[in-house]
Formats: structure tokens, C-alpha cells, sequence
């Protein structure tokens, strides 16, 4: 019965013509153009290129709009499987003439990395990672544990630049040691969420006086209201 649902869904996935498979991938403005399915290996392949409407692009030096068009190029990029298929998507991009930049890659929001990741991937990887380990994750998606890793750092580096963090009132100064070679490392942490905001080399005055004024506007540094500090000089001369 199962390998009679196998086959039939085979015959269907097999059916199934572009325009569907451009409404499954989702991708916005892409369209699919080929398919191909390997039913013994589990791999599904799609091609996909800019819908004729969608030609805005966009300089990935600086991020403004492009019109002029050097050449066109492909790439291959593992999607989210599609079920028992692994995916991957061979995507037609451009490289463009930037008046600032020069000659640019073109920059696509469901690409983030150089990384042959979609973006869904990635984010469903860092998201898989944040509940499990990275040598589980990798189990459930297929690449390496140290390419889960990876792929979970972009996540989180895009997390943290995309979300509202929560306005610093206490704050928490401390320090690690690392050891003898390394020596200190200043953590600055928001008492209110527990969250560490921000880590320096050494622990010294000039440490603390980096965060206040790389990571705090002014307006930011006079809403901290409290600070606490251990009896270490330099930190209380800095706050
Ligand atoms: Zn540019």
C-alpha cells in the first residue's frame, strides 16, 4: 500500500508542470523553467529565473537600483526538502554595473550568504539549532555539523540586526578570565533580561569606554539608569 502511495505521488510530482512548481518554491518574482526529479536518489531539481515583470535589481556594493545588466550567471542552492525530495535550486542571477560600485553581484534578499543556502534553509537550520544540537540538526538537513554551525551563526547575526532589543536601564559590568594567554574579557550585560549585550578585550577604562560609545547613542547612555560594577577601578572611572 505505502509503496502504491510512493509511486502515485511519483506520478504526480513527476505531472506537475512548471507554473506549479513556481507556486510551491514560493520564491517571489522567480519563476521556475525545469524540473527534474531523480525518484531513486530523492533529489529534486529546480531551475528558476526572475519573472519578466520583476526586474528591479538591486547593487549588492551599496544597495541601490541597477539597471545596467554585465552578464548572467547560476547558482546552486540546497532549498527546504520537499517531502522525502532533497531540494536544491539552480537560480539565474545577475552581475550589473553599479555607477559607485563598479561591476557588483545583484543582491537577493532569499539568498543572504555566499553560502549555497537559501535563506529558508538557513533560517530553518538556525531555528532547528536553537532547541537541538548541531550534530542533530545536521541529521535532520543534511549537511555537516560544522556547516550547521556556520549557517547558525549567519542566523543569529541576522536575527540580531533585524530584532528591537530592549532599552538598557540596569546594567551589569563583569569580567572573564580566559586564562593566562588571553587574559580578561569585559561582558556587558542588561540586568532586566539577563542577556550579555556586548563583550571587549581586557578590562580596562578604555574597554568600557568603547561600549559607551560604539554601542550607545547619547540619548541611549543617559537613559541607563543604574550600573553595577564590581570594586574594579577602571570600569567605575569609565561609568
Ligand atoms: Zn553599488
Amino acid at each position: 500500500m505505502l509503496g502504491f502511495v510512493r509511486v502515485a505521488l511519483f506520478a504526480i510530482l513527476r505531472a506537475m508542470a512548471d507554473k506549479d512548481w513556481t507556486r510551491i518554491l514560493g520564491w517571489p518574482g522567480y519563476k521556475v523553467y525545469r524540473h527534474e526529479l531523480d525518484e531513486r536518489g530523492k533529489r529534486l531539481n529546480l531551475w528558476a529565473r526572475r519573472k519578466r515583470s520583476d526586474r528591479q535589481l538591486v547593487c549588492s556594493g551599496c544597495g541601490k537600483l541597477v539597471s545596467e545588466i554585465v552578464e548572467s550567471y547560476e547558482r546552486e542552492v540546497r532549498d527546504l526538502p520537499c517531502f522525502e525530495y532533497l531540494t536544491t535550486v539552480v537560480v539565474e542571477l545577475y552581475r550589473v554595473r553599479c555607477p559607485g560600485c563598479g561591476v557588483r553581484t545583484e543582491k537577493v534578499p532569499l539568498l543572504p550568504s555566499n553560502a549555497p543556502f537559501s535563506k529558508r534553509f538557513e533560517d530553518a537550520v538556525g531555528q532547528a539549532s536553537e532547541s537541538a544540537a548541531a550534530s542533530r540538526a545536521a541529521m535532520q538537513f543534511g549537511p555537516s555539523a560544522s556547516t550547521v554551525r556556520a549557517v547558525d551563526q549567519r542566523y543569529l547575526a541576522r536575527w540580531s540586526q533585524t530584532r528591537r532589543k530592549p532599552a538598557l536601564r540596569q546594567m551589569g559590568v563583569d569580567e572573564i578570565y580566559l586564562g593566562k594567554k588571553q587574559k580578561f574579557v569585559t561582558v556587558v550585560s542588561n540586568l532586566d533580561t539577563g542577556e550579555p549585550l556586548w563583550f571587549g578585550a581586557e578590562r580596562k577604562k578604555e574597554t568600557l569606554d568603547e561600549f559607551f560609545r560604539t554601542q550607545l547613542s547619547a540619548f541611549q547612555r543617559g537613559a541607563v539608569r543604574a550600573a553595577c560594577v564590581d570594586m574594579w577601578q577602571p570600569f567605575r572611572q569609565s561609568i
